[in-house]
């Protein structure tokens, strides 16, 4: 019986497929399922539980069946890794496994039958809980690595047809939209078009280590854009733009000069009188037009355009004296917390790609530009009154010999901050990550590259209830 993932990780070119590398991971209290609809050599579904770390897995030649009559052939296979379970595409042809995977269901399980670390059981009762598998199983191994699927008799007994569910569970495409939207996205790309945007001088070479270029600056920002836009999106921004790679000039870009798909213009009078345009994106091509003109770290306001004098997102940075440990860093960050908790304002960690950390608090309150900034001020305030010798809320650097500056001042209307999942032109092409409170101890302020970044779509996002 196989139970480790040496035998997958030999088996995969990691190279040419795009499914996950396989590492051990400590399972969570929830036990997830996984049923994988694989159109191979020969069509099967794929069952594989959570268990001790990675996936027990079995292929299912006639997939489950609702029907308890029915006796399923299960064949046991190499276990999987945990990340596995959210892979759905095409594996390329002379690959192991090659084919279309589809993710069929998907939710979490229950052993009912007492089962060993080890997983030595031949059989074993069990409770899924999908959105289309539901209900009591057993699986039963006859001989070598054959079992038999059987369905209990309960209220879920003869659910439905599964043969007549053939759509993804959760993209909701079939085996051809599957295999049209791989090869789409691989046309695209190889023609350097990102969401009906050409990149030029895709091969540009941005970043020499590790080596990113144009095109995959465009392709990073175009799969996290789902999880960026809610931050970026309507607005004004400033970017820093860095046409020649970033050993060569860097340059700010506040004003819009183009009209380019996907971005919107503001006009704003400023202290003397004169207007200025601002700019914001407002979807994502607005956002690949951005990087196709080279400008590759992405700041915002605080408040929408359309609630200009509102601001909603209230941002705090612990800019660290020189030499500062990164656990006094830290330590700083959890003090801010405290004090945001006791306030009870909720609040949300990432990583700046730089020196420190962003606490980034929702503000759901209908504040001026004038409270907002108070407010900041007095939460930074509260933390160097409570803690002198650490913190100072005053910007002076002279100030800040061996303490931590609570950075608030960027809470000031036309002042910006670091987007989430922006990149930062510095070195190694740090990302500004969301990341959960839990792993503040084990993540470096610049340690998220792009590489990890678009790894951590795969898990659940840290930030996903921000606007709830
Ligand atoms: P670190 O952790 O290294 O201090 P940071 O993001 O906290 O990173 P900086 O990048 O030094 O700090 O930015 C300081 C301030 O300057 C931020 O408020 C940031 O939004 C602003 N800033 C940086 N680049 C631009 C830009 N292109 N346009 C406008 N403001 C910018
Ligand atoms: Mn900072």
């Amino acid at each position: 019986m196989a139970n480790n993932l040496k035998k997958y990780n030999k088996k995969r070119n990691f190279n040419k497929t795009k499914e996950p590398i396989g590492k051990k991971k400590k399972s969570s209290q929830k036990l997830r399922f996984v049923v994988q609809h694989h159109l191979a050599r020969k069509d099967h579904y794929d069952l594989r539980l959570e268990w001790n770390g990675t996936m027990k897995s079995w292929a299912i030649p006639k997939g489950p069946s609702y029907n308890p009559k029915d006796k399923r052939l299960a064949i046991m296979v190499e276990d999987h890794p945990i990340s596995y379970r959210n892979f759905e595409g095409v594996i390329p042809k002379g690959e192991y496994g090659a084919g279309t995977v589809m993710v069929w269901d998907e939710g979490y399980w229950d052993a009912i039958t007492k089962i060993n670390k080890s997983f030595n059981t031949t059989m074993f009762k069990f409770i899924l809980k999908g959105k289309r598998l539901k209900g009591a199983w057993t699986l039963i191994n006859f001989k070598d690595d054959n079992w038999l699927l059987i369905k209990e008799k309960d209220e879920y007994y003869e659910y439905q047809d599964i043969k007549k569910l053939n759509k993804s569970i959760k993209t909701n495409r079939t085996f051809t939209e599957i295999k049209n939207n791989v090869t789409n996205t691989k046309t695209s790309i190889k023609n350097n078009i990102i969401d009906n945007i050409t990149i030029t001088n895709p091969d540009k070479v941005i970043f020499d280590k590790p080596l990113i270029t144009k095109l995959d600056l465009a392709i990073y920002y175009h799969k996290v854009g789902k999880r960026m836009l809610p931050f970026i999106n309507k607005r004004i921004i400033s970017t820093i733009r860095c046409p020649e790679g970033i050993k060569k000039d860097k340059f700010f870009q506040k004003h819009l000069d183009n009209n380019n798909k996907g971005i919107g213009k503001i006009i704003l009078e400023n202290d003397n009188n004169n207007k200025e345009d601002y700019y914001y994106i407002k979807d994502i091509s607005g956002l690949i037009s951005e990087v196709q003109r080279n400008s590759f770290e992405f700041h915002t306001w605080g408040s929408l355009v359309n609630k200009l004098e509102h601001p909603d997102i209230m941002v705090f940075d612990l800019d660290p004296d020189e030499n500062l440990s990164i656990a006094k860093i830290r330590e700083g960050v959890k003090d801010l917390k405290s004090i945001l908790d006791e306030l009870q304002l909720k609040s949300y960690l990432k990583t700046s790609g730089g020196k420190g950390y962003h606490v980034v608090v929702p503000i759901k309150e209908k504040m001026t530009w004038k409270k907002f900034r108070e407010t900041a001020k007095n939460i930074a305030k509260i933390m160097e009154i409570k803690w002198p010798d650490k913190y100072t809320s005053n910007i002076r650097k002279n100030k800040r010999k061996g303490k931590i500056f609570i950075d608030w001042v960027r809470n000031t209307r036309s002042s910006t901050s670091v987007s989430p999942y922006s990149i930062r032109l510095r070195n190694n092409c740090p990302v500004s990550m969301p990341i959960a409170w839990r792993e503040l101890d084990k993540i470096k302020p610049n340690e998220i590259g792009i590489k990890d970044a678009i790894k951590r779509l795969n898990r659940k996002d840290p930030w996903s209830d921000f606007f709830d």
